[in-house]
């Protein structure tokens, strides 16, 4: 970032695109694209002609309403996805170099925080919770007939879902950019909810990528992450992950491991001993997103009194002996961050209501699984 770039400029939208398989394409995930304007949409044949009006707005410096939680996120002093951008390109051009795919809603697990829109398993449970579900889904994006050409400027690709190994026609692309030969020049970002591991044909395919990123997406362990992921077995995650991190720890192997966790109000106690388990003693890099929705599980929403019972409690655990203490650093400054208070005074009894009614629905029971949190609030 320079003098030149205003505060609302980011490279994500002159080169990159997220294309999902129900709605527009985007400039990148964390864009709400409720305020995509008509001028943005578009073919990602047509990349050049694209996101005109959200370029035409950073160039002049004004305010993107679709960027709200990068702006969020850097009001809270944290690295946000807007700063990221510079990182990742050096120029400010229009080109096609970089991609997230979310490659359909099929999924295996019904995860606290994900709904219909990413999971075909949630239907059930949206209709008891009385949600907005769409009439038709498509559940798959049309991959196999994307021509392989588009890629040839490619240089990384993310793939979200649903469950991206259960998705025949990504499996498809990653065959097919290997068998093109394309697969050399993208390194492959793959956020996978740790209950599959690759079959040998599609396992050849992916290690001809020039780097694989593999992102678990485990938020907690054991009992905690077994209610946060329902439908997901620790045990058998524990295995998948040890598969995944021989990969890792193998110095031919493009692939590396890391762990993307999302932190809200339920999991944020339990935190600590996920850094602990996977930072600490398998030295793996663990990236911490913070819950905006839904609200009742994002930390923002609570009052300040909880904030502030919640910062005690993560200070005492981070300010604990452990040899490797400064490895833990970074992760005490930005769960810091998201207990910074907001003036809020809503009250947890309605917040606490739709955790309840899912819980319900799901036969679940969160004071229990998650003593540690109800018990420090009901002190
Ligand atoms: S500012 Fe954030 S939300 Fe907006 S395009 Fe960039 S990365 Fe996406």
């Amino acid at each position: 970032m320079n003098s030149k770039h205003g505060r609302f400029f980011c490279r994500y939208p002159f080169k990159h695109a997220q294309v999902t398989p129900n709605d527009p394409a985007m400039p990148c995930c964390r864009f709400n694209h409720h305020f995509l304007d008509k001028r943005d949409k578009g073919n990602i044949t047509d990349f050049a002609n694209m996101f005109t009006d959200i370029r035409e707005k950073m160039t002049n410096n004004e305010y993107v309403a679709g960027c709200w939680k990068c702006y969020e996120d850097e009001k809270n002093g944290n690295f946000s996805m807007r700063h990221e951008s510079f990182e990742l390109w050096d120029n400010d051009d229009v080109e096609f170099t970089g991609m997230e795919i979310v490659v359909g809603r099929l999924c295996n697990l019904r995860c606290v925080t994900c709904d219909s829109d990413w999971s075909n398993k949630w239907d059930s449970d949206s209709k008891d919770m009385g949600m907005n579900i769409r009439d038709k889904y498509v559940n798959e994006y049309d991959l196999d007939n994307i021509d392989v050409g588009i890629f040839k400027n490619i240089q990384f690709i993310k793939v979200t879902g649903g469950e991206p190994f259960l998705h025949r026609q990504f499996l498809n692309l990653i065959k097919r950019l290997a068998l093109s030969g394309d697969a050399e020049h993208i390194d492959i970002e793959i956020f996978t909810n740790c209950t599959f591991y690759p079959a040998k044909l599609d396992e050849t395919a992916l290690l001809k990528f020039r780097r694989v990123d593999i992102s678990l997406s485990v938020d907690a362990l054991d009992e905690q992450f077994e209610y946060l992921r329902k439908g997901a077995d620790w045990i058998k995650s524990e295995q998948i992950f040890v598969q995944w991190l021989e990969q890792h720890n193998n110095k031919n192997s493009p692939v590396n491991v890391a762990v993307a966790a999302t932190v809200g109000i339920l999991n944020v106690l339990y935190i600590y001993d996920l850094i602990h388990y996977f930072r600490g003693q398998h030295g793996l890099n663990v990236m911490l997103q913070t819950v905006f929705d839904p609200k009742h599980l994002g930390i923002k929403a609570y009052p300040d009194w909880v904030k502030d019972r919640l910062e005690y409690m993560v200070e005492a655990q981070f300010l604990q002996f452990h040899k490797k203490a400064e490895k833990f650093d970074k992760y005490h400054k930005k769960i810091r961050g998201m207990l910074k208070r907001t003036g809020s005074n809503a009250s947890v009894e309605d917040l606490r209501k739709d955790i309840d009614k899912l819980a319900r629905i799901r036969g679940d029971d969160p004071n229990a699984t998650f003593d540690r949190l109800w018990k420090l609030l009901k002190l």
